[in-house]
């Protein structure tokens, strides 16, 4: 029990107490003490009302005295209405704190509503996007940047990469934006936008460069490969000259091979490509990758071809061609003659197809598995050199399995042999009813 409820309490009895004395006094106890409960209701009754009228009045801090336990009352609800103004004033100044420095940030900032309305924005955001600050509010940030891409990657549940765009209102700028989960909600978001003009145009530089040199690469190898030639069938040379000119040829047809996987790959980077999607027979594509592959010299006898499945599968045939005979010319290099290849078309876990190479070849180690996607990455230089392999096959592969929104996924173990799996998601997949 407090200070303030036992002095209550005694002041009550000490009220009783005189009640009683004073009626023993008169020979009328019971008369004095019910005066003296009602006297005390009344004095609480007048109290209820003055304290009704001052929270009432918005509980100002220069109260009327109130006396006993409601002296006591009111001083908390002053102290505590105090300290609730304070934190305010702290989070108000947060806040400000907040949108000063939010719109010193070169970067845009959006926060989404669950539905994707437009809670808030910052000065860059708003330059950026052409937002308007009194009537974008509420809005739908679809109905406002109308892009299918944007609202595509919009209804991602969980979006890996950003998204690159080009800028809505200045031509020539490219803007990537960012959606992060934020707060308690669910469906709040913030949209980060970020400016990546200069990045993207490196990036078509490093395309280009690659692209034109490529280009201008295969007239000087075909001039070369043509008098090679010519040199190789010429009598009147001196024998010593066959070995040098054969190595020669070998080393144009490299070059060759280099600048053709090359040119492919910068083909297939380029944002402005078309990739056609028409129904892909992979059945009947197994025999033809069995046959090309039989044709290859040193390729192992036995070559198992495998269609559990009868789906078709919705890209660009040639490229598809192109992917899946890598993985063969693969499985036949780095397998010896007397080892096997599978080839396999299968119906895969949700809807999904999974067309699959597997050898009994060389095999890879498990630290080099997750590069051999990358340009020019050999998992032993002179193993590449011997197969006479570009290095870049994989990087093609890989590629073409994006762009048909496919997975690659490798398992091997060195000595054992390899699986190259390319797994394409239901809505490339076509059965029929
Ligand atoms: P390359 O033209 O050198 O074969 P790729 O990009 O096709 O280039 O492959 C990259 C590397 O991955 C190869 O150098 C090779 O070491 C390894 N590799 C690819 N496929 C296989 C396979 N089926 N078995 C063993 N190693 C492989």
């Amino acid at each position: 029990m407090d200070k303030a409820t036992l002095r209550s309490l005694s002041r009550f009895f000490v009220l009783m107490l005189v009640a009683v004395l004073i009626g023993l006094i008169q020979g009328e106890i019971l008369f004095y003490l019910l005066l003296a409960l009602a006297g005390y209701l009344l004095w609480h009754l007048w109290h209820l009302y003055r304290f009704e009228a001052w929270v009432k009045g918005g509980a100002k801090e220069d109260t009327p005295d109130f006396p006993g336990a409601w002296g006591d009352i009111v001083s908390f609800i002053i102290r505590t209405k105090r300290r609730s103004r304070e934190r305010k004033q702290r989070y108000k100044e947060l806040i400000r704190q907040f949108r000063v420095s939010s719109s010193a940030l070169p970067d845009g900032t959006v926060l989404l509503a669950k539905n994707n309305q437009i809670i808030w924005f910052n000065k860059a955001a708003r330059g950026m996007l052409g937002l308007n600050k009194s009537s974008d509010r509420g809005q739908r940030i679809e109905n406002l940047l109308r892009r299918p891409d944007f609202i595509e990657y919009l209804r991602e549940e969980s979006p890996k990469d950003r998204l690159v765009i080009p800028a809505p209102h200045e031509p020539g700028r490219h803007y990537s934006i960012e959606l992060v989960p934020y707060g308690q909600a669910q469906g709040q978001r913030l949209m980060l936008i970020k400016d990546v003009t200069r990045e993207v145009l490196s990036e078509k530089m490093r395309r280009d460069f690659v692209a034109n040199a490529s280009h201008e690469l295969r007239t000087p190898l075909t001039v070369l490969t043509g008098y090679l030639e010519s040199m190789h069938e010429d009598d009147s040379l001196d024998t010593c000259w066959s070995g040098p000119i054969e190595e020669m040829q070998t080393q144009t047809a490299r070059m060759t091979e280099i600048v053709t996987d090359l040119l492919t790959l910068s083909r297939l980077e380029a944002p402005e490509t078309v990739m056609e999607s028409q129904p892909v027979n992979v059945v009947a594509m197994l025999s033809a990758l069995r046959k090309n592959a039989l044709a290859i010299p040193g390729c192992p006898a036995t070559i198992e071809v495998e269609a559990s499945s009868r789906a078709r599968l919705l890209g660009d045939e040639s490229d598809l061609y192109s992917a899946f005979g890598n993985l063969v010319e693969n499985a036949v290099k780095y397998t010896p003659e007397d080892g096997r290849i599978r080839l396999c078309w299968s119906d895969g876990d949700k809807g999904s197809a999974v067309f699959s190479v597997s050898d009994t070849g060389l095999g890879i180690d498990a630290k080099d598995i997750p590069r051999v996607t990358e340009r020019f990455y050999r998992v032993d230089k002179g193993r590449a050199r011997n197969t006479g392999g570009t290095g870049l096959g994989l990087a093609i592969v890989n590629h073409v399995l994006n762009r048909h929104e496919a997975e690659l996924s490798i398992a091997s173990e060195q000595g054992t042999g390899s699986a190259f799996s390319c797994v394409f998601p239901a809505q490339r997949v076509l059965r029929e009813e």
